[in-house]
C-alpha cells in the first residue's frame, strides 16, 4: 500500500499502482489513451476492464484515477485532466487529491455525476449475482368504494436500478408501492419476481422485498443499536449472537450512524438523532436483510438538503451494488433528481403516465405540452435540472378568458393517461429472467423464541423509559395510602377494624384503583407499537408472540401494583391475614382491565379516541358493580330481583367486589369458625321463622277465599307459590314429600287439600326449628370451647381484629325491612345472602352468596368468582387474537364512510 500510494502521489507513476487497487475513470473513446502512458496504459486497462475497474463518462476529458487502500477501506482519487470538476461543491484542483468519502459525488457540467457508490461497487461487487426482474403485468387496484387506486399498469424493470416515482400529492404512489410490495392484493392482473407471483409464490418469495413505510418504525425507548439489533434478532432466527452483531455493526458502519449508535431514538418531538439519521436508521433496518427488492415511501420528506442528499445517495449505492430500488421522491433536488436510473409518473387517480429516462421526461412533457425549447432538460449554464416542472406541466391550469387561472387542469389525468399508452406503452419490453431468486437469509424465529425477543425489547425499552417506571411503581402504594388514610374511621378516638364503617368503601375503591391501574397500564401499549406492528406482520412475525410479551409485561406490573397496593392499604387498615386473597382478587381484576385496555388499544387508532374510551368502560363497571346501586333497586327490565342481573355478571367489578366482601366476612380468622353453623341456623330459622308463616297466611288466604267463592287472580298465583315454595321444603329438607302437592290448585284446593297443606307447613316449621335451635347450639359450644381454649380476652380481640360490623351489615342485608320479596311464582329469601346457597346450577347467584353452584358442583365464591374473571380475559384474549375488535371497528368505519359517501 505505501508503494502503491507513493506512485499515485508522485504523479505520473501510476502505472506502478497495482491494478488490483486502482480504477480510472475516462472517456470511453479510444483516443484517450494517447493521454495516457503508452503501452504500459493499454495493457493496464485491459486488466482493469477485466475486472471492471473502468468507468467511462462521456465527454471527459482526462482521467480520474481512483486508488483504493484496502486495510482501512479507503478511497482516494486524482483528477488530470481540464474540465471543471467539484467535489463537495468545491473545483478539483487539477492533480491534487482527494480522499473519496461515504457519499461523495465528483460533478461537472459536461458529465454525468460520478457517486462514491459507482466507483465502490467496483471493488465490493460480487461478480455473477442473480439477476432480479421484477414484472408486473396490467395490475390494477381499486380502493373499495372509491375511484382512488392505480389503473391498468405493465412494467419490467431490473436490478441494478434506482426508480423514482414522482407524482402530486395524492396521486397513488404509495398505494403503487403498497400494491408492488404486496400489502395491497391488486384487483386484476399479477406481479413477477423472477416469475414468481408474490402473492402465489408468497412462500418463495419471503424475504427478497423490503419495504420502507413513510413513517417511523423505530422504538423510541431503545437506543440505535438496540433498534438494530432486535431488529436482527428478529430477522435471523438461524444465525448466533456473534454473527448477528457482525451484521448489526456492518450496517452502523454502511449507514454512517457509527457515532450514534447508543444515543436513544426519542421522537421527532423529542429529539436525540437527527431527521436524517432516523431515515437512515429506518432503512437500514430493512437494509440489513439484504432484500433484492428495496420499495421506500418518500425517502426524503421533512429532511434537509444535506440530509436528503445523503439518504438518496444511499439508496443510490444499494442499487449500484445490485438492487432494485423504487422510491417515492416529492420534489427532488436537480442532484437528486440525476441518482435515478428511471422514473414513473403518476397522476391523480392512480394513472400512470410516464415511465424511463428521467431526463427525457423533462423533455416529453415539454413537447406535449407545447411549450418552447422542449429539447433542453437543464439549465445551460449550471446543468441544474428543475423536476418541478414536469409536475408543473402536468397540473397546469387553464387560464380563463379574463386572465385569471381556473381550477380546471389544461389535460386531464386521463388524457395524460393517453398519451401514456400510445407513445409510452407500446416500447416497453419484457425484460427475460431466470425463474432463481438469490438466496436470502432472511429466516424468522420460531414463536418461542419470537416471544422472548420481543419480551426482552419490550422490558428493555420500559426500563428505559425511568418516569413512566417510578410513576408506574409508586402510584398504587400512593393510592393505597390515600385509600387507607381518608377510609380510617377512628372509634372513640380508638381505631378498631370491627368498627370502622368504611370497610365496604375501601374494598369497593380497591377494585375500582385496580381496574383503572389495569387499563392505564395497557391501553396505550398496542397502539403506540402501531406502525412497527405493520411492518411486522409485513415481515410475518408472530402476533400472537407479541401479544403474549405485552401481557406478560402487562401482568408483571399489574401484579407488582397489587401487591403493593394490598400491602399498603391492609397495612393501615389493620386488615389480617387477607394480604394474599386480596391481591389474588385485585390482581385478577387488573389482569381482566389490562385485556380490555389492549383489546381498545389493538381496535382503535389514536391514542386520543382510547383516552376517551375509558370512561365508557369504566363507568358501566362503577355503576352495575352492585355496589354504588344495589342490583335489586336497577330498573325493572334489567332485574328479576333474584339473582344478579345479566349486566352484573359481565362486570369485573362486581366479581371482584363480591369475593373480597364474602372472602373478608366469611373466611376470616375468626368468622370462620362458626360460619357453617350461622349458615345452617340462618336458613333454618329463616324458613321457620318468615317463609313458613308466610305460607301459612297464604293457605289461609287462599282456602278462604275458594270456599266463599271470591279466588282471584291473586289467589292463584298464591297457589302457584306455595306449590313451588312447598316443592322447595320438600326437596331441601330431605323429608317425606308432601302427597297432595298436584292438588295445590284453585280447584281442588279446599277441605282436606286445604287441611293437609297447613299440617304439612307446620311440621315443616318444627323441623326447621328444631335445626335453628341445634345449629344454635353447635355454634354457642363452638364459642365456649374456644374461649376455654383462648381465654375470653383473646376471643374477644379475635373477634375485634377480624369481624367487622359495617361489612357483616352489608352482608346480612341488616338494613332491609322486608326479608321475603314475592316474584311471581316464588318468594325470595333477602335476608342474609352470605349465608343463602342459590340454586341455579349455572353459576348465577344473588349477590354475596357465599357459594355458586355450576354443574351439581358448589364453589367458594372466591375461587368462583376469580375463575369468572379470567374466563372474561380468557374470551377478550382470544379476541384479541383474532383481531375482532379490530374488524368490528373497522366494520362500523366502513358503515360511516358508506354514509358519508
Ligand atoms: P400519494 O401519492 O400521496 O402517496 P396515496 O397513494 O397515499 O397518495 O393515495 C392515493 C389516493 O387514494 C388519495 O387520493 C387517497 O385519498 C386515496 N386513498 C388512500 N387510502 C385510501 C383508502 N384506504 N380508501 C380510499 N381511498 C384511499
Ligand atoms: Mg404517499
Amino acid at each position: 500500500e505505501v508503494k502503491d500510494a507513493k506512485a499515485f502521489i508522485l504523479g505520473g507513476k501510476h502505472r506502478q499502482i497495482d491494478p488490483g487497487n486502482m480504477l480510472v475513470i475516462t472517456r470511453p473513446k479510444e483516443t484517450s489513451i494517447d493521454e495516457l502512458e503508452g503501452a504500459w496504459v493499454e495493457m493496464h486497462k485491459r486488466k482493469m476492464q477485466d475486472q471492471e475497474r473502468v468507468v467511462e463518462r462521456e465527454s471527459l476529458n482526462g482521467e480520474i484515477i481512483v486508488l483504493f487502500l484496502r486495510s482501512t477501506g479507503t478511497f482516494v482519487f486524482l483528477y488530470n485532466g481540464n474540465n471543471k470538476l467539484t467535489f463537495e461543491g468545491r473545483p478539483l484542483t487539477r492533480n491534487k487529491f482527494y480522499i473519496f468519502k461515504q457519499g461523495g459525488i465528483i460533478r461537472g457540467n459536461e458529465i454525468a455525476p460520478i457517486y462514491y457508490s459507482e466507483v465502490s461497487s467496483r471493488f465490493f461487487q460480487k461478480p455473477g449475482g442473480i439477476k432480479i426482474v421484477l414484472s408486473a403485468v396490467n395490475i390494477e387496484y381499486r380502493y373499495p368504494l372509491s375511484q382512488n387506486g392505480i389503473r391498468p399498469f405493465s412494467f419490467s424493470e431490473e436490478s441494478g436500478q434506482l426508480i423514482g416515482i414522482m407524482g402530486v400529492s395524492g396521486s397513488g404512489k404509495s398505494t403503487l408501492l403498497n400494491v408492488l410490495n404486496g400489502k395491497l392484493k391488486p384487483r386484476k392482473g399479477k406481479i413477477l419476481i423472477n416469475s414468481n407471483d408474490i402473492h402465489r409464490d408468497a412462500a418463495k418469495i419471503e424475504g427478497q422485498i423490503g419495504f420502507v413505510p413513510q413513517d417511523d418504525l423505530l422504538i423510541e425507548e431503545l437506543s440505535v443499536y438496540q433498534n438494530l439489533y432486535y431488529n436482527a434478532k428478529l430477522c435471523f432466527g438461524n444465525l448466533n449472537e456473534e454473527r448477528i452483531s457482525e451484521i448489526v455493526e456492518k450496517v452502523l458502519r454502511d449507514l454512517g450512524l457509527d457515532e450514534i449508535r447508543d444515543l436513544k431514538v426519542g421522537n421527532p418531538l423529542n429529539k436525540f438523532i437527527s431527521g436524517g439519521q432516523r431515515k437512515r436508521l429506518n432503512i437500514g433496518l430493512e437494509l440489513m436483510r439484504e432484500p433484492s427488492i428495496l420499495f421506500i415511501d418518500e425517502p426524503t420528506s421533512g429532511l434537509s438538503s444535506l440530509d436528503s442528499d445523503m439518504v438518496m445517495a444511499l439508496l443510490k449505492e444499494q442499487a449500484v451494488k445490485g438492487k432494485l430500488v423504487i422510491a417515492n421522491i416529492h420534489q427532488p433536488s436537480s442532484d437528486n433528481f440525476k441518482l435515478l436510473d428511471k422514473l414513473w409518473v403518476i397522476d391523480k387517480g392512480g394513472y400512470p403516465i410516464y415511465t424511463g429516462n428521467p431526463l427525457e421526461a423533462v423533455v416529453y412533457f415539454k413537447t406535449l405540452s407545447g411549450q418552447v425549447n422542449p429539447g433542453q432538460t437543464e439549465c445551460l449554464c449550471c446543468g441544474n435540472i428543475a423536476p418541478e416542472h414536469i409536475l408543473k406541466i402536468i397540473e397546469a391550469k387553464e387560464v380563463n378568458p379574463s386572465g385569471y387561472h381556473t381550477q380546471k387542469r389544461k389535460v386531464r389525468p386521463e388524457e395524460w393517461y393517453q398519451h401514456y399508452k400510445e407513445k409510452i406503452a407500446p416500447g416497453r419490453s419484457e425484460k427475460p429472467a431466470r425463474n432463481v431468486l438469490p438466496p436470502n437469509m432472511f429466516s424468522i424465529p420460531g414463536i418461542e423464541k419470537q416471544f422472548w425477543i420481543f419480551s426482552v425489547r419490550n422490558f428493555l425499552s420500559k426500563i428505559s423509559n425511568r418516569q413512566y417506571l417510578f410513576i408506574s411503581l409508586v402510584e398504587a402504594p400512593v393510592l393505597a395510602f390515600i385509600l387507607g388514610y381518608f377510609t380510617k374511621y377512628l372509634h372513640e378516638g380508638e381505631y378498631l377494624f370491627a368498627e370502622n364503617v368504611n370497610l365496604p368503601s375501601f374494598l369497593f375503591m380497591a377494585v375500582v384503583v385496580s381496574l383503572f391501574l389495569g387499563l392505564t397500564v395497557s391501553a396505550e401499549e398496542i397502539i403506540k407499537d402501531r406502525k412497527i406492528l405493520e411492518r411486522e406482520s409485513f415481515l410475518n412475525l408472530s402476533w400472537f408472540s407479541y401479544l403474549n410479551s405485552k401481557l406478560g409485561w402487562v401482568f408483571l406490573l399489574s401484579a407488582i401494583q397489587m401487591i403493593s397496593f394490598v400491602i399498603v392499604g391492609n397495612l393501615i387498615l389493620e386488615i389480617r391475614g387477607m394480604t394474599l386473597t386480596y391481591w389474588l382478587v385485585l390482581f385478577s381484576a387488573a389482569c381482566f382491565a389490562n385485556m380490555l385496555g389492549l383489546a381498545i388499544s389493538s381496535a382503535f387508532n389514536s391514542v386520543v379516541t382510547i383516552y376517551i374510551l375509558v370512561p365508557f368502560v369504566l363507568v358501566p363497571q362503577l355503576l352495575l358493580g352492585g355496589v354504588v346501586v344495589k342490583f335489586d333497586d336497577l330498573h325493572d327490565s334489567v332485574t328479576d330481583k333474584v339473582y344478579v342481573p345479566l349486566v352484573g355478571d359481565l362486570m369485573a367489578s362486581r366479581w371482584a367486589f363480591e369475593a373480597l366482601a364474602v372472602q373478608q366476612f366469611a373466611g376470616n380468622r375468626f368468622q370462620k369458625h362458626f360460619f357453617d353453623h350461622e349458615q345452617l341456623n340462618s336458613d333454618a330459622s329463616f324458613k321457620a321463622s318468615f317463609l313458613i308463616p308466610r305460607l301459612m297466611s297464604k293457605v289461609e288466604l287462599a282456602e278462604r277465599n275458594i270456599r266463599i267463592g271470591a279466588g282471584t287472580v291473586e289467589t292463584e298465583r298464591d297457589l302457584v307459590i306455595l306449590r313451588n315454595e312447598i316443592d322447595y321444603l320438600q326437596r331441601s329438607s330431605g323429608l317425606m314429600p308432601f302427597e297432595y302437592i298436584d292438588n295445590i290448585n284453585p280447584e281442588e284446593f279446599h277441605g282436606l287439600v286445604a287441611e293437609e297443606t297447613a299440617g304439612y307447613l307446620i311440621y315443616m316449621r318444627l323441623h326447621y326449628s328444631q335445626i335453628a335451635r341445634e345449629a344454635a347450639a353447635e355454634r354457642d359450644m363452638v364459642y365456649l370451647h374456644l374461649e376455654e381454649e383462648m381465654g375470653s380476652h383473646a376471643l374477644h380481640n379475635l373477634r375485634q381484629g377480624h369481624h367487622n360490623k359495617a361489612l357483616a351489615d352489608l352482608l346480612l342485608n341488616r338494613y332491609e325491612v322486608n326479608f321475603i320479596y314475592r316474584s311471581d311464582t316464588r318468594l325470595v329469601q333477602k335476608k342474609d345472602p352470605v349465608y343463602l346457597i342459590p340454586e341455579s346450577n349455572i353459576g348465577r347467584a344473588h349477590f354475596y352468596a357465599p357459594v355458586k353452584k355450576f354443574n351439581y358442583v358448589y364453589v367458594d365464591t372466591l375461587w368462583f368468582n376469580i375463575s369468572a374473571l379470567w374466563l372474561m380475559s380468557l374470551i377478550l384474549y382470544l379476541a384479541i387474537l383474532l383481531n375482532i375488535p379490530g374488524r368490528v371497528v373497522a366494520f362500523f368505519e366502513s358503515f360511516s364512510f358508506l354514509t358519508e359517501k
